[in-house]
């Protein structure tokens, strides 16, 4: 019989196909798993307006057979078959979809499966094969017919055997290259592997022999091979079958078979929507972060299906970036593919889910922290830090969305707040929300800055994350409450005004001030009298945006440039040390150059900063004590 030929144009359309619409070649399984799945949904449906024809769920399945002598891989279904026509019509026009035309003609919509709509998934087989033969009987024919195929060069059509309604399809599988394995495809457990990896949620069985080995017989250290028919996918999808029947167990099995992590989730959420674009969604939250989950390297996204059918691994636009250690996937009727089904014609579907998806995770999270604070902080002490991220980032866009999840330690509490606790606690006279940030919460504790404010009897919020100031930053309010650090110039304080010192005093002082701050030219832009400390007699602290935290976080960076705070040296004019200084000032400059660098040096040190010369320093320590 004559080969019949591609159409010109469909002869270099295959040749594309062939070569550059997947990128990975594995996905040809798949795509000739769901057209056996069509097949047998067409079974279904045809049943259903032909009295005749009783459909048995039992009588579909779909069956893998990997020979590697032959080196052939058989994908055999018992569905409608095609009848000689069809072969050439679906088989033979590159971009026909019968099971597309199949969908528009046939009344059912609801609950309807079809997956097919290009035309194009079945030349996938090209990409693993040299030949292609197909032999199908129809339930239309008595007669079984063969297409086969070796790619660009046409196919031949012809008449065959076949006893059951159904479709053979045998793949002549290519020889391996220097570059790529294509027996791979002949191995049980790599077939398994594809197969549960695309195809785990197709509601036929897909069915296998798969060797094992058991003693030869009963006491017998030997061993020997035997075959056994496994169903290698699980058929029905977790996200399909109702809440009610399912318990926390369930899902915490399928995080775990599914290697979302190692951990448990923390919260699995259950999602169905039947909106506008339908879809449902398992979701996690994570106990654990992965240990590279604050680096480059982690890639943030949930799978996302089609139908049941896997379309991505990680598909990133359905989790925002302060969202990004949320596992699981999505499943939806309603998206549009592109050809290859690796990618979504309308990114619109997307963004109409991942809004939504958005809302549910931040109520779940709010829901956790209001009613199991325990697992809540668990959950923050892992992710708190993408969240503040989350604030700072994109120009604070999302501030308000991330608000109320954010946590800090309280000096009263002792233990993380929020900041609506905080706000509902605060005293009336409070003006603002206060924070002192430093490297770990014993060392706030003691920086002197934050005394006279604890003194007042006022909360304060510890930041120890480097990146908590620059969040907060961003966040500027919280319920029309300002945010001030406790080194600000000004405190906002009652006291304030009610400063003690007359006058004449404050003029002196002025002179001392001046001659320090010219003494530590360069290195503080001001000296002055504090108004926070009670029994220190220093500390510093910095005037304008950037604070001495912030110095020390900008000047870690990669691109360091050198970006100083604008330091302010405080003296507490009520402490001894500050006699000493007058006395020094009146009588002996040396002395008063002398103390004042002491100072400075002990305040940078309080600070967590760096002295300038720690050997001067030490020498200067020493001068005192011998004079
Ligand atoms: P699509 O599945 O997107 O329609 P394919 O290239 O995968 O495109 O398949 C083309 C057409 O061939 C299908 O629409 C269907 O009509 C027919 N077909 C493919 N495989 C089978 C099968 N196993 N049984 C019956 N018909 C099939
Ligand atoms: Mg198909």
């Amino acid at each position: 019989m004559a080969k019949q030929e591609f159409k010109a144009e469909s002869k270099r359309l295959l040749e594309l196909m062939i070569n550059s619409i997947y990128s990975q070649r594995e996905v040809f399984l798949r795509e000739l798993i769901s057209n056996a799945s069509d097949a047998m949904d067409k079974m279904y449906y045809r049943s259903l307006t032909d009295e005749s024809l009783t459909f048995n769920k039992e009588d579909y399945y779909i069956k893998i057979i990997p020979n590697k002598e032959e080196r052939t891989l058989k994908i055999i279904d018992t569905g409608i078959g095609m009848t000689k026509e069809e072969l050439e019509t679906n088989l033979g026009t590159i971009a026909k979809s019968g099971s597309f035309a199949f969908k528009n003609d046939t009344e059912i919509k609801d609950g309807f499966d079809i997956i097919g709509q290009f035309g194009v998934g079945f030349y996938a087989a090209f990409m693993v094969a040299d030949k292609v033969t197909v032999i199908s009987k129809s339930i239309d024919s008595e007669q079984a017919y063969q297409w086969e195929s070796s790619g660009t060069d046409g196919f031949t059509i012809t008449p065959s055997e076949k006893q059951q309604v159904g479709t053979e399809i045998i793949l002549k599988i290519k020889e391996n290259t220097e570059d790529d394995s294509f027996d791979q495809f002949l191995e049980e457990h790599r077939l398994q592997e594809i197969i549960k990896k695309y195809s785990d949620f197709i509601r036929y069985p897909i069915k296998m022999d798969i060797t094992k080995k058991k003693p030869k017989d009963e006491d017998s250290d030997e061993y020997v091979d035997y075959v056994e028919e496994e169903t290698i996918n699980s058929m029905i999808p977790i996200w399909k079958k109702n809440k009610s029947e399912l318990t926390e167990e369930d899902y915490i099995n399928f995080y775990q078979e599914k290697r979302y992590g190692f951990d448990k989730p923390l919260k699995s959420m259950h999602v169905k929507v039947d909106g506008t674009i339908r879809y449902n969604a398992i979701l996690f939250i994570p106990e654990n972060a992965p240990f590279d989950y604050y680096s480059k390297e982690f890639e943030k996204g949930l799978e996302l299906y089609s139908n049941g059918v896997l379309i991505m691994d990680k598909c990133a636009d359905l989790l925002p970036d302060y969202f990004s250690f949320v596992k699981g996937l999505v499943d939806s009727e309603d998206l549009s593919l592109n050809i290859s089904r690796e990618m979504l014609q309308h990114n619109r579907q997307l963004k109409v889910i991942a809004k939504n998806i958005t809302k549910k995770i931040k109520t779940q999270l709010l829901q956790l922290q209001r009613d199991d604070r325990e697992n809540y902080v668990k959950f923050y002490e892992a992710f708190g830090r993408q969240l503040k991220f989350g604030v700072y980032n994109d120009f604070g866009a999302n501030k308000e969305t991330l608000q109320d999840l954010l946590m800090f330690y309280s000096s009263t509490e002792e233990k993380l707040v929020t900041l609506e606790e905080y706000v509902n606690r605060m005293p009336e006279d409070q003006k603002y929300i206060y924070y002192a940030a430093g490297e770990s919460i014993d060392r706030i504790k003691k920086l002197p800055q934050t005394e006279l404010v604890a003194d007042k009897g006022y909360e304060i919020l510890y930041f120890t994350e480097e990146v908590d100031e620059f969040a907060i930053k961003m966040l500027l309010k919280y319920k029309d409450k300002e945010f001030k650090s406790v080194s600000s110039g000004d405190l906002g304080l009652e006291e304030e005004t009610t400063d003690s010192t007359d006058e004449k005093e404050k003029e002196e002082n002025k002179e001392l001030f001046k001659y320090m701050k010219d003494q530590l030219a360069g290195k503080v832009t001001d000296v002055r009298s504090s108004k926070r400390l009670k029994s220190h007699p220093v500390c510093l602290t910095a005037d304008g945006e950037i604070s001495l935290e912030m110095e020390k976080v900008l000047n870690t960076m990669p691109n360091n440039q050198q970006i100083k705070a604008d330091k302010v040296l405080e003296i507490n004019v009520n402490h001894e040390v500050f006699q000493a200084l007058k006395d020094a000032f009146l009588n002996d400059k040396n002395k008063l150059n002398l103390y004042t660098n002491l100072l400075y040096n002990q305040a940078l040190l309080i600070e967590g900063l760096p002295v300038n010369d720690p050997v001067e320093f030490t020498n200067d320590i020493c001068k005192v004590m011998i004079s």
